[in-house]
């Protein structure tokens, strides 16, 4: 994605708009599939909810690759992207009873995160088989809102409850096929990823009539310069190894299941925006862009960092700049960040935007949606267009007043 092709597409397209690389997509799905070779029977379930064009769903149909969902609707776009119901696990949490067995009515795996949801399903439907998420109390990374193992937090089923766990399983005799933990979005340390590991094999040994076990994601990438990424390689030898072991004492050949979202396509988007103002103040000087958090929330959000870079003028003098959005909020995307000299009508290049950004894109301020473009085999295709006025008010109902 050379700066050249970039500013074709804003004058094609427009901006602001989301650009992702099918070829990063493929080569990251081939890294993570190659670091686990020696397991037998491997699935990668892409978590839908990190970037859910249909275009980019049928991109890792064509691949061979699962789905990971976690809503009825995450479920139908998968299903109009081609996918086979059984090529699709369904992990929601604190959804109803009733969205579950419409999932599993379309011949979905489900897989359930409590207790109350649990004995209801396996009490009406004892020979659906059933996928368990248990929440082993690992932490993973240091921010809360996204290690979603933690003691505190509303994920899975505690490993502190598996004796009552068992008892429903008895007592209903559902079936349970697999079972499953989801640390969160930042693991660091292999080590902690492999503790975890090991209690959900010590789990396992509970159900004798297993296809797989799932670990969930929580696959780091870089942000900015100097960030850890985790090591899917060293991961992959190691889990791996300790996976085939299991395996062996277990006595069945096992799928193990990943599901990762961020690891697949965050790197492979860009997110490009127009600026329109350079503002000075006595203390700062601001670049203003045609985008605000409506469209990228993560660093309102999280505080995440995306590196930006002046495709207008990437040879350009370096100076500081603080890049903040034209909604009426304070939606700062970077304070104070060295960055090639800022002209009004350049073009701003908001890299790792490919994950969680569009998708947590809304209509605040009653802006349109960026339009969505993939480049893939060496061409650029429009795969979402731009909202317009018709997508702000056809769901209002106007009365009369
Ligand atoms: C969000 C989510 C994922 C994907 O997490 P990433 O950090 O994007 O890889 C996987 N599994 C479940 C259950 C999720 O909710």
């Amino acid at each position: 994605m050379d700066n050249t092709t970039l500013l074709q597409i804003t004058k094609d397209y427009g901006s602001p708009v989301y650009v992702y690389d099918a070829e990063k997509i493929v080569s990251q799905y081939k890294r993570l599939t190659k670091a686990f070779k020696n397991v037998k029977l491997l699935k990668l379930n892409y978590a839908v909810k990190a970037l859910s064009n249909i275009s980019v769903l049928k991109l890792f149909n064509s691949l061979g690759a699962g789905l990971d969902t976690v809503s009825i609707q995450e479920v139908q776009l998968g299903l109009k992207a081609g996918f086979k119901p059984d090529n699709i696990i369904f992990t929601p949490n604190g959804v109803s009873l009733e969205e579950i067995e419409n999932v599993a009515k379309l011949g979905v795996q489900i897989n359930i995160d409590n207790l109350s949801i649990l004995e209801q399903f396996g009490t009406k439907h004892p020979n659906i088989p059933v996928c368990i998420r248990i929440n082993p109390h690992v932490m993973a990374g240091g921010n809360t809102n996204i290690s979603v193992g933690h003691i505190d937090s509303k994920f899975g089923i505690s490993i502190h409850q598996i004796p009552l766990l068992l008892r429903i399983v008895e007592n209903t005799q559902m079936n349970i096929n697999g079972i499953h933990m989801h640390t969160g979005s930042d693991i660091l340390d292999i080590d902690v990823f492999l503790y975890a590991s090991e209690i959900l094999f010590e789990t396992a040994k509970n159900f004798p009539n297993l296809d797989f076990i799932d670990f969930g994601s929580g696959f780091k990438v870089p942000y900015k310069v100097g960030d850890i990424e985790t090591n899917v390689e060293e991961l992959g030898k190691k889990l791996s190894k300790r996976f085939n072991e299991f395996c062996k004492d277990y006595g069945k050949e096992l799928t193990l299941a990943f599901e990762p979202g961020k690891f697949l396509v965050s790197e492979a988007g860009v997110f490009l925006a127009k600026v329109n103002v350079v503002k000075q103040t006595t203390s700062t000087v601001f670049a203003q862009v045609d985008s605000g958090f409506n469209h990228l929330i993560r660093p309102m959000l999280y505080g995440s960092q995306h590196e930006i870079v002046n495709i207008s003028n990437p040879k350009g003098r370096e100076r500081f700049y603080s890049v903040v959005g034209y909604i009426c909020e304070t939606d700062t995307f970077a304070n104070n960040r060295r960055i090639n000299e800022i002209n009004e009508g350049d073009i701003l290049c908001f890299k790792n935007a490919g994950a969680y950004c569009f998708t947590m894109a809304s209509n605040y301020n009653s802006r349109y949606r960026p339009s969505e473009v993939l480049l893939y085999k060496g061409k650029s295709h429009l795969i979402r267009k731009r909202e317009t006025f018709d997508d702000i008010v056809q769901n209002q109902i106007e009365i009369a007043i």
